[in-house]
């Protein structure tokens, strides 16, 4: 039977987040929806990765840093999160994962970070995937309405990794970081994102693709897209179809809440229905 994880902890949640912008509300509505009673869909407990592992990625100054800033355990859960569903994809243990994640981080370089990012739980999750055995190719899609620029900047120069950004504004590098145009609907977005995205995984040949998904590209977000929450199943599934179709290639999603929480309650159970392979609408 294909599995997909879902991994969390209640330590991500947050009831005093800003903008009412909580991860543990889109949890909820996963629950809601009985999607745990399912046998084919797994909750896993993310458990926080040890300092030492973030230091492959961040230097020992920005750790401290974090840790001054009360923002540590948020953080290393977070990527914990992420670390594990690689572990359990990439080990075949389950067919894909959604990693719930309760702050940001692809605006977290080697020794910095801004807007409510921290550490770079891609970057971490790669290091340690690579220092395991685990992998060497990746491909990350960021359709956050902001630039990865944390994340760019940290497989800069990295030929293994393909780094596809839907911010209309970044500077490409070569041809595995590639900055695109959004869209400003539903239907004009997910036709781009199907004509762009599948091609350049196929021809990369990744074992892993993961899909950055940033609810701020909502229509009730801050940022300046429309979307609705019904775009982010409907990505999935492109993302989904792309993995199966390529030989051996995973598929891990990465969701945190920069949206209204109803976003994240609506959103997440439509996510985890494409990923397990059930009718979403
Ligand atoms: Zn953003
Ligand atoms: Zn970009």
């Amino acid at each position: 039977m294909k599995e997909t994880g879902v991994f969390y902890s209640e330590a991500m949640r947050n009831d005093q987040a800003p903008s009412d912008m909580n991860i543990g509300k889109g949890f909820d509505g996963i629950v809601r929806e009985g999607l745990f009673e399912e046998q084919e869909i797994r909750l896993f407990e993310a458990k926080p990765v040890t300092e030492d592992l973030v230091l492959r990625v961040h230097s020992r100054d920005w750790v401290q840093h974090v840790r001054r800033e009360g923002m540590w355990e948020l953080s290393v859960c977070s990527a914990g999160a992420v670390v594990m569903a690689f572990d359990k994809v990439l080990a075949g243990e389950i067919h894909n994962a959604l990693a719930l994640v309760g702050i940001g981080g692809h605006h977290a370089g080697r020794d910095y970070a801004y807007g409510g990012c921290y550490v770079n739980h891609e970057a971490i999750a790669v290091a340690w995937a690579r220092e395991n055995g685990r992998g060497t190719r990746f491909a990350i899609v960021d359709t956050d309405t902001h630039h990865g620029d944390g994340t760019r900047g940290l497989f800069s120069g990295d030929e293994d990794v393909l780094h596809i950004c839907y911010c209309g504004y970044g500077k490409g590098e070569g041809s595995t970081k590639v900055c695109l145009p959004h869209a400003s609907s539903d239907d004009e977005f997910v036709r781009r994102f199907r004509n762009e995205v599948p091609p350049l995984i196929r021809g990369f040949k990744p074992e892993l693709v993961l899909w950055f998904c940033g609810l701020d590209t909502h229509r009730d977000s801050y940022g300046t897209r429309r979307l609705t929450s019904d775009c982010y199943p409907r990505l999935c599934e492109v993302l989904k179809e792309t993995a199966e179709d390529v030989p051996l290639v995973r598929l891990v999603v990465r969701v945190g809440c920069n949206a209204p929480s109803h976003v994240a309650a609506d959103a997440l159970p439509k996510i985890v229905k494409v990923l397990a392979g059930r009718p979403w609408r």
